[in-house]
């Protein structure tokens, strides 16, 4: 009955509220801690058709919880975002991945690129000091650093993103357009900002080789992102028909399970090396 029904519900808010503190509480022990191992980094190749001498790679977290397993990498940067942690999060993310790519032979670390996932508060105009200071004395130079920005960042003030994304070209990083084809303004987007790389979302990969028009789409983004001089990377690739659907339409980079899942940095390395090696 309704009553019962409003009842279940008011418990089921409660304990995610409650569940959502304890997580905060946790995740801020944590970031304070530079070498837990809950909390860790995995890195997905993505593959450069045109210059295989080069390896991509996305930087995407992970927390394993001893008790709740893992937990949904949104919910993690919700958690994060929701209690403040957004600026400790990318510091510790950083400093992780620096340690991660340390042990990387500077032959190996001069042909990789790393995006990195940017949440929304630390999109401000402090952003491009911050970066350049976690990069600083790292094995990664800001050449070979892409940041990775949604739709609904880069548009809440269009003026600032301007102005950032100046500044970050000014130092050499990359901005690519992360899941695109999922928010409502795509278009207006590609005239007023100027991005390096366009990342066409997953759902647009799925079904690519079985339905008639979505290849249509993918076609004419990726025409007018060429166009513009725009590199466009595929997500979600996980088959060799989705594979050669795509190469025909001709994106530049290729992401998804087909080529590799998200690896441990142990795993990254060995592939890194073993793809470059030829
Ligand atoms: P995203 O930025 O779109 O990242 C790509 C997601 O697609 C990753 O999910 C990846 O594991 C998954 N993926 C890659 N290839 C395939 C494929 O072939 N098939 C399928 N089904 N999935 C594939 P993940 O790691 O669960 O991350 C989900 C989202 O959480 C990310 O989506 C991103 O929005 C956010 N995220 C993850 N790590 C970070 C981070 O360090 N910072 C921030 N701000 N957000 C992060
Ligand atoms: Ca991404
Ligand atoms: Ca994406
Ligand atoms: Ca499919």
């Amino acid at each position: 009955d309704k009553q019962l029904h409003y009842q279940v519900f008011n418990r089921f808010m409660l304990d995610q509220y409650q569940r959502k503190r304890l997580l905060a509480g946790h995740l801020q022990e944590l970031l304070a801690e530079p070498h837990n191992t809950e909390l860790f980094l995995c890195y997905q190749p993505i593959i450069n058709i045109s210059q295989p001498q080069q390896l991509g790679v996305e930087v995407l977290i992970r927390w394993e919880h001893p008790k709740l397993n893992f937990i949904n990498p949104p919910d993690i940067i919700e958690i994060a975002e929701e209690n403040g942690l957004g600026e400790k999060l990318g510091e510790w993310l950083f400093r992780r991945m620096r340690h991660d790519i340390a042990r990387f032979p500077a032959d190996t670390l001069c042909h990789i690129h790393v995006s990195i996932n940017l949440s929304s508060s630390i999109f401000n105009q402090n952003l491009v000091n911050r970066v350049s200071d976690w990069l600083q004395d790292g094995p990664l130079p800001a050449s070979q650093l892409i940041l990775e920005l949604t739709e609904n960042i880069a548009l809440e003030d269009v003026q600032l993103s301007r102005k950032i994304f100046t500044q970050l070209k000014e130092r050499q990083i990359r901005i690519a357009l992360d899941d695109f084809g999922t928010g409502w303004s795509s278009f207006s987007y590609l005239k007023d900002l100027s991005f390096d790389k366009l990342k066409i979302d997953k759902s647009f990969i799925k079904h690519l080789d079985r339905d008639k028009r979505l290849p249509l789409f993918v076609q004419a983004i990726t025409d007018l992102s060429h166009q513009l001089g725009i590199s466009v990377v595929a997500e979600g690739v996980e088959t060799e028909s989705e594979l050669s659907k795509i190469l025909e339409i001709g994106a530049n980079e290729i992401q998804g399970y087909y080529y590799s899942r998200p690896l441990r940095a142990e795993a990254f390395h060995d592939f890194a090396e073993h793809y470059l090696a030829g």
